[in-house]
C-alpha cells in the first residue's frame, strides 16, 4: 500500500520506501563485513520485523538462514513492562551460532533486552541487534544496538511492518497517523 492509499488516515510520511531501501543496503554491507565466513543466524521478531527481514536479508551479498520468534510483552497501556512471554520460540538450536536479532523498532528497549538475554543464555557465539528504527527512550536503558537504520522522534509510527491495531503494516513507508484514527 502506498501513502496515497492512506487517505486521511496518514498525518505525515517520516521515512520513504526509497530511503528505507537505501539504508538497508548500507546496513547489509556493514553486517556482511562483520559476519562473512561466520555461522550467522538471522532472528526476526514477529510480526513487526517481517518487512525489515525480507529486505535486509535480500540485500546481503551472501546466504544466511533465518528463524523467527514471537513474544508478547505485558505492560500497562502503551508502555512495555519488560515482562515478556514467548509465543513462538526459535526452531533452531543457536549453540555456537552468531545470532543477529532483526527488529522493527526499539522504543523503551525492554522487550529487546529481555530477548537478547534470553538468547544469550543459550550459549550462542554472539548476539547482536539490528533495528530499522530507534526512539529516544531507548537511550535510557542499557541496550547495545549495533546497527540502527534511523533514529526517529518520540512519535507513534506505522508502516513497513509496524501496526496500529494490526492495520497499516503493509504501508510501504513509515509515517504517523492522523489523530482521528485513534478516536
Ligand atoms: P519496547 O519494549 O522497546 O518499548 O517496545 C518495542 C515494541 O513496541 C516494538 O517491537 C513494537 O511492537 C512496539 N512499538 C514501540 N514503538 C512503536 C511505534 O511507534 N509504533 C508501533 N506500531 N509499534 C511500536
Ligand atoms: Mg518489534
Ligand atoms: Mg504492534
Amino acid at each position: 500500500m502506498d501513502a496515497a492509499h492512506m487517505g486521511a488516515d496518514l498525518e505525515k510520511v517520516l521515512i520513504t520506501e526509497d530511503e528505507i531501501r537505501a539504508r538497508l543496503q548500507e546496513l547489509a554491507a556493514e553486517i556482511w563485513a562483520e559476519y562473512d565466513g561466520k555461522d550467522l543466524l538471522l532472528v526476526g521478531v514477529l510480526k513487526g520485523a517481517v518487512m525489515v527481514m525480507a529486505d535486509l536479508s535480500r540485500a546481503l551479498p551472501g546466504t544466511a538462514p533465518m528463524d523467527w520468534m514471537a513474544v508478547s510483552s505485558y505492560g500497562s497501556g502503551t508502555k512495555s513492562s519488560g515482562v515478556v512471554r514467548i509465543l513462538k520460540d526459535l526452531d533452531t538450536d543457536i549453540t555456537g551460532k552468531h545470532v543477529l536479532i532483526v527488529e522493527d523498532i526499539v522504543d523503551s528497549g525492554l522487550t529487546l533486552s529481555w530477548i537478547k538475554s534470553n538468547l544469550e543464555s543459550r550459549n550462542p557465539a554472539s548476539v547482536e541487534i539490528c533495528t530499522l528504527l530507534r526512539k529516544p527512550e531507548a537511550a535510557k536503558v542499557e541496550i547495545d544496538v549495533k546497527w540502527v537504520g534511523f533514529d526517529i522522534p518520540n512519535e507513534f509510527v506505522v508502516g513497513y511492518g509496524l501496526d496500529y491495531a494490526e492495520q497499516y503494516r503493509n504501508l510501504r513507508d513509515v509515517g504517523t497517523l492522523a489523530p482521528h484514527v485513534y478516536s
